[in-house]
C-alpha cells in the first residue's frame, strides 16, 4: 500500500518535471492527484488561478486509457487542447462548432486509444451515440469541470450538467472529480448530490487571495472614479473593467481612449471575429485594458491583470469573486475596484422582478444580490466578509478598504423614517413611477415640474431634508434598499414600503448606516492644490 502511493507520488511529480516543466506542486495538487491516480471520486474547490488543470490532467496521463473532460467553454477547447498539444500531450476535442469529418477523426483516435485527454461539451451527452463512443474506448477518468453548473442555487446554471449525474452508473468503477472555483456550503452539498458524488473526498483550498486588494465605494461619477483609478495607481497596467451592458462597454472603451488609456471593448455583440482579436490582443500585449461585460473571462489565463474594476454592481458574490479572481495571479499586488450606487440597487431589482423563471428562482436571485449588497456595506474587513461567504474564516486582513480606512457609522433614524414617511405618502400615487429622485426633491424642497404637476409642494414632508445634501439621500436611500428597509415595485419600478419598514417608522427599529467617504473625485481635486 505504502509502496504503491509512493510510487504514485514519484510518478506524477515526474510528469509535473518532464510534461509541464514545473518544479513543484502547489497547494492541495499533490494530494487530490494521488487520490485519484488511486481510484477515488474527488470534489475539489479551488480559486481561480490555483491550478485545478493538472489535478486531472496529471491523473489523465498517469493513469491506462483516456481522461474525459467535461467543459462548457467550448470556446477555449482548441486554445486548451492546441496547449496540451505543444506540451506533447495526445489531446482531442468534441463539440458542435466541428463539422462532421472532424468529428470522426477524432472520435475515431478516440476509439483507437490515441488520447490521453479528450474535452467534450456537456450536450454532446445529449446524443446517444456519443455514449456508445465512450463505451467503445478505455477510460482513465472523468473530470467535470466548472461543476458548480449543476446547481440550480448557484448562478451558472446549465440544464445540460444534470445529465452528469449518469457517469456514475454507467461507469461506475471510474473515478470521476469535479472541480469549480465558487462554491458556498450550501451549492457544494448540491453538486456532490446531483452528481452522485457522496463517496468523494472533498478538496477546498482557502480562498483567500492576499494579493488582491478589495475596494468598493460609492458610484458618484463612475467614468472618472475610474480614471482616477487608473491614472493614478495602474498607469500602463493591463486591467479588466467590468460593465453590465455592451452599450455602457462601448462607451467605456472610447471615454478611457480619448483620455489616453489603450482599451479595448468585448461583449457577445461584437462579431466572432473581433472578440477573437481582442481576446488575443489583450493577452499578447502588454498594459491593454479591456472593457467587457461578463461574457469575458471564462478560462482566461493572463497572470498579469493588475486590476479588475466593477462599473455596475455584480448579480452575486459568486459573481464578484470569479471576476475579481482574474486579478493578480502572478501573485503580485492587485486590485479588485467595484463602484455602485443606487441605481445599480433599483436596476437590479427590478430585473429580478420583472424577470423570466418561477418564484423560487426570483427569490434565489433576490437573495444572491442581497449578499452582494451586504459585502458592499459591511463596516468589517471585506476579505473577511467574502471568505465567511464561502464558509471559510480569517482575520482582518489590513488590504482592504475597511481595514485601511475603517469607515464610521452614523445613526440614521430620522433621515430614514423621513425617506420612508415620503414614501408612504406616495403609495396612494402608485400608479405612477416616483422613484428615488423624485423622493430626494420632495425632501429637498425643489419645485421642479414633476413635483408641482403632482402637488408635491403642499405633501407636509416637503423640505424637511436640507440637513442633507443630495449625494447623501441618495446614499441613504441606497442603504435602505440594501437592508431591506425599502424595496423596488416590480410593474413601475417604484419605491416601496416593506414589512421591516413599519418599525423604523415607529421608532422600534434603530438604523445603523456606514457613512460615505469624501468623493474620490473631490480628494483628487484637493490633493492638486
Ligand atoms: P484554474 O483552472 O484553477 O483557474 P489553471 O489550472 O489554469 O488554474 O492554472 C493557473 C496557472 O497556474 C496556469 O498557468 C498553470 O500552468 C499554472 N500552474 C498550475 N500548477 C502549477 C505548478 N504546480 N507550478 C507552477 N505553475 C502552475
Ligand atoms: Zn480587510
Amino acid at each position: 500500500e505504502a509502496a504503491h502511493a509512493s510510487a504514485v507520488v514519484t510518478e506524477a511529480q515526474e510528469t509535473l518535471r518532464r510534461v509541464f516543466g514545473y518544479d513543484a506542486f502547489r497547494a492541495g495538487q499533490q494530494e487530490i492527484i494521488e487520490h485519484v491516480v488511486s481510484g477515488g471520486d474527488a470534489l475539489v474547490l479551488m480559486p481561480t488561478g490555483g491550478g485545478k488543470s493538472l489535478c486531472y490532467q496529471i491523473p489523465s496521463l498517469v493513469r491506462k486509457g483516456t481522461g474525459i473532460v467535461i467543459s462548457p467553454l467550448i470556446a477555449l477547447m482548441q486554445d486548451q487542447v492546441d496547449a496540451l498539444r505543444a506540451l506533447g500531450v495526445r489531446a482531442g476535442f468534441l463539440n458542435s462548432t466541428q463539422d462532421l469529418d472532424e468529428r470522426r477523426v477524432t472520435e475515431a483516435q478516440f476509439v483507437a486509444g490515441e488520447f490521453d485527454l479528450l474535452y467534450l461539451a456537456p450536450e454532446r451527452l445529449r446524443v446517444p451515440a456519443t455514449i456508445e463512443l465512450l463505451d467503445r474506448g478505455t477510460i482513465s477518468l472523468f473530470a467535470i469541470d466548472e461543476a458548480h453548473c449543476v446547481s440550480q442555487w448557484g448562478h451558472d446554471f446549465r440544464p445540460d450538467y444534470l445529465m452528469l449525474s449518469g457517469l456514475h452508473e454507467r461507469w461506475p468503477d471510474v473515478p470521476r472529480i469535479a472541480l469549480t472555483a465558487t462554491a458556498t456550503e450550501a451549492t457544494r452539498t448540491e453538486i456532490a448530490t446531483r452528481l452522485n458524488l457522496d463517496r468523494a473526498r472533498h478538496f477546498v483550498a482557502s480562498f483567500d487571495r492576499p494579493n488582491i486588494q478589495y475596494r468598493i465605494e460609492p458610484k458618484t461619477d463612475a467614468k472618472r472614479q475610474l480614471l482616477h483609478l487608473l491614472q493614478n495607481e495602474h498607469k500602463g497596467d493591463a486591467g479588466i473593467v467590468y460593465c453590465l451592458s455592451r452599450n455602457s462597454v462601448e462607451k467605456n472603451a472610447e471615454f478611457l481612449c480619448q483620455n489616453g488609456i489603450e482599451a479595448i471593448p468585448y461583449h457577445a455583440g461584437l462579431d466572432a471575429r473581433t472578440r477573437a482579436v481582442n481576446q488575443s490582443r489583450f493577452l499578447r500585449e502588454d498594459g491593454l485594458v479591456v472593457v467587457a461585460t461578463i461574457a469575458f473571462g471564462m478560462g482566461i489565463d493572463k497572470p498579469d491583470v493588475r486590476f479588475v474594476a466593477h462599473l455596475d454592481l455584480p448579480k452575486s458574490v459568486e459573481g464578484y469573486y470569479q471576476e475579481t479572481g482574474r486579478a493578480g495571479r502572478d501573485g503580485l499586488p492587485s486590485t479588485a475596484w467595484l463602484a455602485y450606487g443606487l441605481q445599480d440597487v433599483v436596476n437590479l431589482r427590478k430585473m429580478i422582478e420583472a424577470g423570466e423563471g418561477d418564484a423560487a428562482h426570483r427569490r434565489r436571485q433576490s437573495l444572491h444580490l442581497d449578499s452582494m449588497l451586504a459585502l458592499c456595506e459591511t463596516v468589517e474587513c471585506r476579505r473577511v466578509q467574502l471568505l465567511n461567504y464561502f464558509g471559510q474564516s480569517g482575520a482582518p486582513c489590513g488590504n482592504c478598504d475597511t481595514c485601511l480606512s475603517p469607515p464610521e457609522t452614523w445613526d440614521a433614524t430620522v433621515p430614514a423614517q423621513k425617506v420612508l414617511s415620503t414614501v408612504v405618502r406616495l403609495d396612494r400615487e402608485r400608479r405612477q413611477k416616483f422613484g428615488a429622485g423624485h423622493i430626494v426633491d420632495i425632501l429637498l424642497g425643489k419645485k421642479n415640474a414633476k413635483v408641482i404637476q403632482f402637488d408635491h409642494d403642499s405633501l407636509k414632508v416637503f423640505g424637511i431634508g436640507t440637513d442633507l445634501r443630495d449625494v447623501e439621500w441618495r446614499g441613504v436611500v441606497r442603504q435602505l434598499l440594501a437592508q431591506g428597509l425599502l424595496a423596488v415595485e416590480s410593474n413601475y419600478g417604484a419605491l416601496v414600503l416593506t414589512d421591516a419598514s413599519a418599525d423604523v417608522l415607529r421608532g422600534r427599529h434603530k438604523v445603523m448606516m456606514r457613512r460615505e467617504p469624501e468623493r474620490a473625485t473631490a480628494k483628487a481635486a484637493k490633493a492638486a492644490k
